[in-house]
């Protein structure tokens, strides 16, 4: 039995009001929270730090580099490449604390290899969920990845495929995206009932789906067709961003939760056209606030250089920073509400007992100030110490 010390503790919904907190670890589980050290534990005192949950990421990309030219990059490397590079995306994120990840954008489903790799070595990589390649319309977004179907038959056939392999969720592209040529961010691609179709093929076999939608069309079409989680949800529009209140209250009415692709490192100088989106987005994301949406925080990691796999602490500081959340929410958010979208939430997500011994500890108080969770001390994945 491990008794891990620190000096305060968010669980994954909250502070938890202990003077000393002390976490119990055993066999790679938590066991216990107190104040207590028991007699013949093994003591960690990580000291000065804030311990939390590791962190879940529910939207990344191993396989995009976070170069300035991902997709052309992956156009030039075979499989047996690319898995090194996706293996050393993935060890990124958990030396960055993120010890959770959920992979929406697979090629040749090399991530279902990593996430038995990582199953079989804690150590190695954070625990990964994996979509394989996401299913898209012929030459739509991110056809590249090899997901291309239609018609109502054709998708649900792709679904189906996809369970039979053993991915964890399904992954449809409902409106065209930025990294692809050829296709729009705000036109839609799949039609309602194709979309109703994957819908109901997933939930048939026990897996959560997601809906990439950018413009109001294809946020509509996902909502509709009753997709679990819709990512970026940002209302592009041909000349920015506009939020739709019908739209965003049939979110709150069917119950959808947004995964607001969130997070860039400071530093990288953005075009007049990204600063003015940036702003309209920035509008949009605080009307999904007021207006009840359940929001997660995720990242989108790998798909530029602002965005590497371990970018996620800077998504959580823009919740609070630009679009108007508390530290809490910000936390629960890249915590216990991502690992519960992500269908993990009886094990991730929080430090209670029975959940698994991923943790991460930081410099300061993240809930006075988010920033601190940039500030990485510590980082355990089951239990053992990796950073
Ligand atoms: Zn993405």
């Amino acid at each position: 039995m491990q008794a891990i010390l620190a000096a305060r503790l968010f669980d994954g919904v909250d502070a938890v009001p202990i003077d000393r907190p002390v976490v119990l670890v055993d066999d790679g589980r938590i066991a216990g929270v107190g104040a207590e050290v028991p007699a013949g534990a093994e003591v960690v005192d990580l000291g000065d730090v804030t311990l939390l949950p590791g962190l879940v990421d529910a939207h990344i990309h191993l396989c995009l580099d976070a170069g300035t030219n991902p997709v052309g990059r992956l156009a030039t490397i075979g499989d047996d490449e690319l898995r090194v590079e996706m293996r050393a995306a993935a060890r990124r994120a958990l030396l960055g604390g993120v010890t959770t990840i959920r992979d929406l954008g697979d090629r040749s489903y090399l991530a279902l290899g990593l996430r038995d790799e990582f199953a079989a070595d804690l150590t190695a990589g954070p625990q990964l969920l994996t979509a394989g390649p996401p299913i898209t319309t012929p030459r739509g977004h991110c056809w590249f990845l090899g997901g291309e179907t239609e018609g109502v038959e054709g998708i649900r056939a792709a679904v189906r495929e996809r369970a039979e392999r053993g991915v964890d969720v399904i992954k449809v592209m409902a409106t065209g995206g930025e990294l692809t040529v050829g296709t729009w961010p705000y036109q839609a691609q799949f039609s309602v009932e194709e979309l109703r179709a994957a819908v109901d093929e997933a939930h048939r076999h026990g897996l959560p789906i997601t809906a990439h939608a950018h413009g109001v069309a294809g946020i509509a079409n996902a909502t509709a067709a009753g997709v679990d989680t819709v990512e970026h949800c940002s209302f592009i529009t041909p000349t920015g961003a506009t939020a739709d209140q019908a739209v965003i209250d049939g979110l709150v009415a069917a119950g959808v939760t947004v995964s607001a692709t969130l997070g860039h490192l400071p530093g990288f100088t953005a075009t007049p056209r990204t600063v003015s989106l940036i702003a309209d987005l920035n509008v949009v994301f605080a009307r999904i606030r007021e207006s009840g949406v359940r929001v997660i925080c995720s990242s989108d990691a790998g798909i530029g250089p602002a965005k590497p796999h371990d970018v996620l602490p800077y998504g959580a500081g823009e919740m609070v920073e630009l679009l108007g959340y508390s530290t809490a929410y910000a936390l629960r958010s890249v915590t216990s509400m991502a690992a519960q979208e992500c269908r993990v939430g009886d094990r991730k997500g929080r430090i209670a007992p029975g959940f698994d011994a991923d943790l991460l500890a930081v410099d300061g108080d993240p809930l006075a100030d988010i920033t601190a969770l940039r500030s990485i001390s510590a980082v355990i994945r089951g239990g053992q110490r990796v950073r």
